[in-house]
């Protein structure tokens, strides 16, 4: 699959996409996509945007498929453990994973003006991370890889 990137695109055909990977994956793994876990899935997708897990919550709250915090968390949880979903350590939010079903060291490019986040491959980083941890006899248990900046669109706008 092509990275998204930060142009636009047909955002309906990636949330369909993305909802169809994870379904296919929980059936051949005898996962359970509960309606919950699912519908929070798709909240995430609604943008390609971080995301609280309160406002996630209040979305879940909202239409009346629960109140309490540790539903919105489980189901977090669920989809960050299957990768399915994202945590962003820098913005203590969740984002939908770009690349579902597929073996990946993510890397996200964060903008710190529109807050739209870009998964992009982070395997060279964090393969040139693994050699340095190696020489100094490390063992790297997790690695988040995360940059801010500007998204093209805007770097236009500062430039217009
Ligand atoms: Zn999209
Ligand atoms: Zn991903
Ligand atoms: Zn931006």
């Amino acid at each position: 699959m092509d990275p998204i990137g930060f142009q636009t695109h047909d955002h309906a055909h990636c949330i369909e996409n993305s909802l169809g990977v994870a379904d296919q994956t929980c059936r051949e793994n005898g996962l359970q996509l509960t309606a919950v876990r699912r519908r929070v899935l798709e909240i995430l997708l609604q943008k390609h945007c971080a995301m609280g897990a309160y406002e996630v919550l209040d979305q879940l709250r909202s239409e009346g498929m629960g109140s309490q915090p540790p539903v919105a968390y489980r189901a977090l949880d669920f989809l960050v453990s299957h990768g399915f979903a994202h945590r962003i350590e820098r913005l203590n939010a969740f984002v939908a994973c770009a690349h579902p079903g597929q073996q990946h060291a993510p890397c996200f490019l964060i903008c710190t003006s529109c807050s739209a986040v870009v998964e992009a491959p982070g395997r060279p980083a964090a393969e040139a991370l693994g050699i340095s941890a190696r020489e100094l006899g490390f063992e790297i248990e997790r690695v988040a890889i995360e940059a801010e900046g500007k998204c093209p669109r805007c770097q236009e706008k500062v430039n217009a």
